[in-house]
């Protein structure tokens, strides 16, 4: 998608603070950071929002969280725990309409969310 922020990331045309890479995934640092550790992982395929996932996308949606797993514990979060949290159009805060997750972590969250 040409004028996805995500995608130009991934082409390389916006620059990133890139912590990870896989055939499917690529995450880097989110520039407003949350909490110490918050970073971004996104499909190298365009979908927008969760509700355009498809059946066919199963294991590539898997693949983030399994590249969320591997950043946390290289991020030394995985034993004091981190939260991973996709958010899915307008009400729910999403921003830019490129599938991504948040892994946040290095200190306390509240719950419920704000
Ligand atoms: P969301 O609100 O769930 O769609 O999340 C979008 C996230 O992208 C926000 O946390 C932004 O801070 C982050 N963001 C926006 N532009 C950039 C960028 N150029 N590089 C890194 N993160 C970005
Ligand atoms: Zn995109």
């Amino acid at each position: 998608m040409s004028d996805c922020l995500f995608c130009k990331i991934l082409d390389g045309d916006i620059p990133a603070d890139i912590v990870f890479e896989s055939d499917t995934a690529m995450a880097f640092r989110d520039i407003n950071p949350q909490a110490p550790t918050h970073v971004l992982i996104i499909p190298r395929q365009h979908i927008s929002t969760i509700n355009d996932i498809s059946a066919a996308d199963q294991s590539l949606v898997g693949s983030l969280f399994t590249a969320a797993r591997e950043i946390a514990a290289k991020e030394g979060l995985s034993d004091d725990g981190y939260r991973v949290v996709m958010n899915c159009n307008e009400a729910a805060g999403q921003t830019v309409f490129h599938i991504h997750l948040h892994l946040l972590g290095g200190r306390s969250f509240d719950w419920p969310p704000g």
